[in-house]
């Protein structure tokens, strides 16, 4: 099985730069950016099989976890407890070679139409994994560049990661708290390969963080809180347009491809994926323009997203204007490199000025090489306009209908009540001072305790179900040395706790 070497993150991952520096940091956007831009995607799908599936809270749950699952392996080295083996899963399951080999198991052990619930679930975690991994593909290639170029920034993935989970949660957008649920019996073989064991104890330190931390209703919004001030005063062009849905790689212009190449996955579930439909995705979207025709600006860039992995660095790529005329252009794949090469992601850079108001047509010709082992025989176009000042040849358009991303009931800040002072022994009050001489056990509740001791939150606790890596054996409340390790780093650690950001244990992840 190909080895991944991507970079990916997490949100909660604050202390993980610091425990795991290293040259190959890379990128992607924080876990509640994950889970809420998948879920965003859920509920724009239009009516079909897929709305039907998500229909039932236990299933869409399980999509949103597997949203957040990737950068499990990743959570415990924020406590200095990481491992290669943790590590290794992480990285392998944000790409599209895993999500082939899932897509190929369930449709030997556990096929179509998907009846019993727990099959629902699991391929309900597969699309939110699948989700997580394109997304980090399309922020990593898209969004970054923008924050350095705009904000000024020298390291934009160590600000814009955590930065962006900061932003949704003072913006009031944070709603999703999924319970933990991950399909050990299905990704234990699909991990069999690479080159460090796997076993469910392996998975079972992050999982457990995911929930009982950065995914849990009043302490997930309350980590994410402090991000914002701290970060926002450093990238306020990025503040201003993460959820800009003209800005290519936003975390809102990821929801339309976030929800297309979900049902690309359900489709190759089923054995019926039509090529047709390859493309699930492209910047500028349109009927939007690309917003310059300047040499050297990421505004001048155009790409496609794909509903299954290819070889985008040997595919056949060219831009042509109306007249047939070549553009000169430089392309390449996924930021990273992708493992094995496979991307679902094509970004081209033009290599000469592209006309103001002129039309532009890139193609990916047939041939191109799928994950899937087969090669395409369509010539995949997206046909787009350079923006320009003549009203004219470039005239207004109007308001566009962005993506919804609050439900129409939603009339008050969800999380409105997760910073108050009531909540005693949340892990997010540990570095206060007054709490500083609080027992670990005090400071960081078990499952068992951890809702009651949040005043005013009504949610249930994150506990696993018996579908998940923390059931094997893994009951949090029987793990006190990494709730202990978790806990003395909340207090003691905070200002770092609140810099989550992504990385890459990808040994060959080009920067
Ligand atoms: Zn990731």
């Amino acid at each position: 099985m190909r080895r991944s070497s991507r970079a990916t993150l997490l949100s909660l991952a604050t202390l993980t730069a610091l425990t795991l520096g290293g040259p190959h940091e890379s990128t992607a956007h924080g876990v509640l950016g994950h889970v809420h831009v998948t879920g965003w995607a859920i509920e724009n799908l239009p009516p079909g099989e897929l709305t039907d599936l998500f229909a039932d809270p236990e299933v869409r749950d399980a999509a949103l976890f597997g949203a957040a699952f990737p950068d499990s392996g990743y959570a415990p080295d924020t406590i200095g407890q990481g491992t290669p083996e943790a590590r290794a899963y992480s990285e392998h399951a944000h790409w599209e070679p895993f999500v082939e080999d899932y897509i190929q198991w369930m449709r030997a052990n556990d096929p179509p139409p998907f009846v019993t619930l727990e099959s629902r679930r699991r391929v309900a975690f597969l699309l939110g994994v699948a989700a997580h991994g394109m997304q980090d593909e399309v922020f990593d290639t898209l969004f970054l560049d923008q924050v350095a170029e705009r904000d000024g920034v020298s390291d934009p993935q160590g600000e814009a990661d955590p930065g962006t989970d900061g932003f949704l949660a003072v913006d009031g957008l944070l709603r999703y708290s999924p319970d933990a649920y991950v399909p050990v019996d299905v990704l234990l073989p699909l991990f069999g390969d690479l080159d460090r064991e796997i076993t469910a104890d392996t998975m079972k330190q992050g999982v457990d963080m995911l929930a009982l931390v950065y995914l849990h209703p009043t302490r997930g919004p309350r980590l994410a809180r402090t991000l914002h001030d701290e970060h926002a005063p450093r990238i306020p062009w990025t503040r201003d347009n993460y959820l800009e849905r003209d800005i290519p790689g936003s975390l809102r212009a990821e929801v339309g491809p976030t929800m297309r190449y979900m049902e690309a996955v359900w489709e190759r579930l089923h054995g019926r994926f039509d090529e047709a439909n390859l493309v699930t995705g492209a910047y500028p979207e349109s009927p939007r323009r690309l917003r310059s025709g300047e040499v050297g600006t990421t505004d001048s860039r155009a790409s496609l997203v794909f509903g299954v992995g290819v070889q985008a660095r040997r595919a056949e790529v060219s831009l042509a204007g109306a007249s047939g005329a070549p553009a000169p252009i430089t392309s390449r794949g996924t930021r990273w490199g992708g493992p094995g090469g496979w991307s679902r992601m094509l970004r081209v850079d033009p290599t000469a000025p592209l006309d103001p108001g002129a039309t532009y047509t890139l193609e990916v010709a047939p041939g191109a090489e799928l994950v899937t082992g087969t090669l395409t025989n369509l010539t995949h176009a997206h046909t787009f306009q350079v923006d320009c000042d003549d009203a004219t040849l470039c005239p207004p358009l109007g308001d566009l209908e962005p993506w919804i991303i609050t439900p129409p009931d939603v009339t008050s800040d969800p999380s409105a009540d997760a910073g108050t002072s009531a909540d005693a022994g949340d892990p997010a009050d540990a570095g206060d001072p007054a709490d500083a001489g609080q027992a670990p056990d005090a400071a960081l509740p078990s499952p068992d305790s951890g809702a009651e001791s949040d005043a005013g939150d009504t949610s249930p606790p994150a506990a696993p179900d018996p579908g998940c890596a923390a059931a094997d054996g893994a009951d949090p409340s029987r793990s006190p040395a990494w709730v202990l390790a978790l806990a003395l780093a909340l207090v003691g650690l905070r200002p770092r706790l609140a810099r989550p950001r992504c990385r890459s244990c990808s040994a060959d992840a080009p920067r």
